[in-house]
């Protein structure tokens, strides 16, 4: 346990309405932190505006209130806080951390996913259409999650120079993440397993901003009856709020965190409350978890 307040948060990207897969981070991510009398933030990750969707930050706030997941203090939009982002990769660039590179879409196809650092003795300078990257050291990054257990990777050779600015421009979410869960006081991340394989690089990152890294707890993906992870894209309905409580209810189940019978049938603000009293991370499976029907 940090010596420090607990600070967990919440970073949704507003691409699309919350599903029942979000609902179950959201979740998992809100009982983790209030069981251990910390606080609980909510950041919208609205970087790359091609992908947001209108409407769907509102969808997804109102979601969050309707399920009973109240938030402290202020919403951050990291799409106010590019200039922050813009600071930290000009220092990184100046002090030979990070350099340009315009390698193509096609080329990083052909590197198939680990990208080689051909750019990174070219020396290139700023201009239009290039991408910074932060150079990793050939060492293995490995952490201890609180659910997966020990987890690595080696930098150079499994994972490759970190894109933190795409050619468009976009400030890619490796940065943003850390920058803003630095700059929040953040403590523990609870997030969904598809970001698992994203944390050795992230805390390469830690280590350039000379700060500690926050303990980790990847809950697993929701998974289709059919095998498909729950997602956005494979249009899994939005959240009805009229069903708050017996979805809530589902999701709970999904977390393996068993209410007791007669609680079938109370309110979401109830069903919370023994939620996080009794919120048990030992119960929750590590692997992903099938859905017996459809949400
Ligand atoms: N914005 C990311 C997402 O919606 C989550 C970021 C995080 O929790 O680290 O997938």
């Amino acid at each position: 346990m940090h010596a420090q307040p607990y600070v967990g948060r919440f970073a949704p990207t507003p691409s699309g309405h919350l599903h029942f897969g979000s609902l179950v981070a959201a979740l998992a991510s809100y009982l983790d932190a209030r069981h251990h009398h910390g606080s609980w933030l909510v950041r919208v990750e609205d970087l790359d505006q091609p992908r947001v969707v209108s409407g769907a930050t509102d969808h997804i706030l109102r979601t969050l209130e309707c399920y009973g997941l109240e938030w402290d203090g202020d919403i951050v939009y990291q799409s106010q806080r590019i200039e922050l982002y813009e600071t930290v990769l000009a220092q990184w660039l100046a002090n030979g951390k990070a350099y340009y590179c315009d390698c193509s879409r096609q080329q990083i196809a052909a590197y198939g996913g680990v990208y080689p650092g051909t750019c990174r003795t070219r020396g290139l300078t700023s201009a239009a259409d290039r991408a910074v990257r932060v150079r990793v050291p050939n060492t293995v990054m490995g952490f201890v999650d609180r659910l997966q257990g020990p987890m690595e990777q080696a930098l150079e050779s499994e994972v490759g120079d970190i894109a933190v600015r795409r050619r468009d421009g976009v400030i890619a979410y490796q940065l943003a993440v850390v920058a803003d869960d630095i700059h929040q006081g953040v403590t523990d991340v609870v997030r969904g397993a598809d970001l698992l394989d994203s944390t050795p690089r992230q805390l390469w990152l830690y280590h350039l901003f000379q700060q500690p890294a926050p303990r980790y707890l990847h809950v697993p993906l929701i998974m289709r009856p059919d095998g498909e992870k729950l997602s956005k894209r494979l249009g899994s309905a939005p959240l009805e709020p009229s069903l708050a409580a017996a979805t809530l209810w589902r999701a709970l189940a999904a977390l393996r965190q068993s209410p007791p019978a007669r609680l079938r049938g109370a309110g979401v603000r109830e069903l919370l409350a023994w939620a996080v009293k009794h919120w048990r991370v030992e119960s929750i499976p590590p692997k992903p978890h099938l859905l017996e029907s459809s949400v």
